[in-house]
């Protein structure tokens, strides 16, 4: 890994410090490096299950979300999380697929579960999401230790999976859903830090980004009862959370209709209706795809101080012959007016950004368009990749995969610099600013200091001093310093 790729994300939900893993990747806000492979157990119920599961989840937040989930129908039958795989009679790995790097970073994670089954051949393990869902029965035969796999709306049936799998039989469910969105199921929230909780509120994608497997492996869109997200965001907050985050591949297009009433919600009166239900509760939300995000939500964002003053808003490509191939439906000129739009309306709003450099035919001049959109944007951080050609996806059937790896990777590292510039250049702006930073726990580094985001969710570490503050509470804290992730300020 070379020391010029490491650079530390000021935005990122979780991650104080990210890393690039890969040269081709730097963490998506969803996707956070430091919580790739997180194994986690919930720690209310430890003690009272005579079975236990292990798991561990990579990927976007989605992917997190739903171990949760899972977790919650495991423990209704019998099994209890372990943070220690040594003693699990279920291993879980709830996979991605959204580049090729990251299939093989879980394929090789299997193999090292070879020695615990070979030790305990009782011990069953299980493929989740969205490997399971392209690989399917296929990962049987290739990964001769897995006895389980079973795709993102298959979660409900892994009881019964896991009972014919404890019986020699190989278990395989990847049937996608119209319809599931595990609604009615109260997550177990698993070993996060008790201040900030993610709420799906709907499931799938039906955009078809060229580039994207995620249509086929997470399947059409669909958005989950109003009345059940809002439940569990009254719960969260009942039970001390500080922050929601609202997740979805394309938030903006959440629409629900009241099957009793035809009554019907959009994200704007969602959005509106979770921010009510307490002024100290943060609502984040998480991805807004530029052609979905309306004057509604913007003006929403505006019209409550809870709702954080942060959109990501990725734009793929800077150009507009590129992003027609990605099938992105918007050109480089529409995306520009909407970043103009958002810092008219909403003139505090951080906006941050996914960027794919080499996809399929682009040419220098399409990269150029990119760094000059990047400028134009000033993002304060962007999740740059270079294109993995994904099996199965239009662009793989479409267009060859035509720009050589030297390219793509120089050209990325010359939009992680361009980038690198502008987030540096956005953390001198906040010099001098104080920022309401709702304490998260104490700094990695230090105990003596507290960590914490402002609404612009960026990372704020500040000594405790005398003051009598808790994770949770929000302070006042002016920014007087930045290391190249962290603004660093003090309490006034
Ligand atoms: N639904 C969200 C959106 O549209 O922005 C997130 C999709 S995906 C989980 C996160 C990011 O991964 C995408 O925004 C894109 O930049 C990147 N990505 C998706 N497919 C890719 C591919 N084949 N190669 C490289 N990056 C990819
Ligand atoms: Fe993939 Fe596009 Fe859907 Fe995002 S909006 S998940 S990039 S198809």
């Amino acid at each position: 890994m070379s020391d010029k790729l490491t650079h530390k994300n000021i935005l990122t939900k979780f991650a104080v410090q990210i890393k690039w893993m890969e040269p081709n990747l730097l963490i998506d806000k969803t996707q956070d490096e430091a919580r790739q492979g997180e194994a986690y157990a919930s720690q209310a119920n430890s003690g009272v299950f005579e079975k236990h599961f292990y798991v561990e989840s990579y990927g976007c937040a989605m992917n997190f979300a739903d171990s949760e989930v899972v977790a919650a129908i495991l423990e209704k039958n019998g099994f209890g999380g372990t943070k220690n795989i040594e003693i699990a009679d279920l291993i879980l790995i709830n996979t991605c697929s959204i580049r090729e790097k990251a299939e093989l970073t879980i394929r090789k994670r299997l193999t090292e579960f070879k020695r615990l089954k070979q030790a305990n051949p009782g011990v069953l393990v299980g493929v989740l999401g969205c490997m399971a869902e392209r690989l399917k029965a296929q990962l049987l035969e290739e990964e001769k230790l897995v006895d389980l796999v079973v795709g993102p709306d298959a979660y409900r049936t892994l009881p019964d999976l896991i009972a014919n799998a404890g019986t020699g039989q190989k278990a395989v469910n990847v049937l996608l859903s119209r319809d599931e969105t595990y609604g009615d199921i109260a997550p177990v929230r698993l070993d996060n830090n008790g201040i900030s909780a993610f709420v799906s509120i709907m499931r799938g994608c039906n955009n078809m980004c060229s580039f994207c497997v995620v249509p086929f492996t997470r399947g059409r869109e669909r958005s989950r009862d109003a009345f059940s997200i809002l439940a569990e965001c009254k719960d969260l907050f009942e039970k001390g959370y500080k922050e929601v985050v609202l997740l979805g591949q394309n938030v903006d297009s959440y629409y629900w209709s009241n099957p009793e009433n035809n009554a019907t919600t959009t994200f704007a009166m969602l959005l509106e209706e979770v921010a009510q239900i307490d002024p100290s509760l943060r609502v984040r939300f998480s991805t807004s795809h530029p052609k979905d995000i309306t004057d509604e939500v913007l003006h929403t964002i505006v019209k409550y101080d809870n709702i954080c003053k942060h959109i990501h808003l990725p734009v793929q490509s800077g150009s507009s012959r590129i992003l027609q191939l990605m099938n992105r439906t918007y050109t480089r000129e529409w995306y520009m007016a909407k970043i103009d739009r958002i810092r008219a309306l909403i003139p505090n709003c951080s906006i941050t950004s996914d960027i794919i450099a080499g996809f399929c035919t682009e040419t220098e001049e399409d990269h150029q368009d990119t760094i000059s959109l990047l400028h134009y944007a000033n993002y304060d951080l962007s999740y740059m990749y270079f294109y993995s050609e994904r099996p199965g996806t239009l662009a793989a059937r479409r267009y060859e995969d035509d720009i050589d790896l030297v390219t793509k990777k120089r050209r990325l590292q010359e939009i992680v610099d361009v980038q690198w510039t502008l987030s540096n250049e956005s953390n001198k702006r906040d010099l001098g600013s104080v920022f309401e930073v709702l304490i998260e726990g104490n700094s990695k580094r230090n105990e003596a200091e507290w960590m914490g985001r402002n609404s612009q969710n960026k990372v704020v570490v500040f000594p405790k001093g005398n003051f009598n503050y808790q994770k949770g509470d929000y302070a006042q804290v002016k920014i007087q310093d930045f290391t190249k992730g962290t603004l660093l300020g003090r309490i006034v």
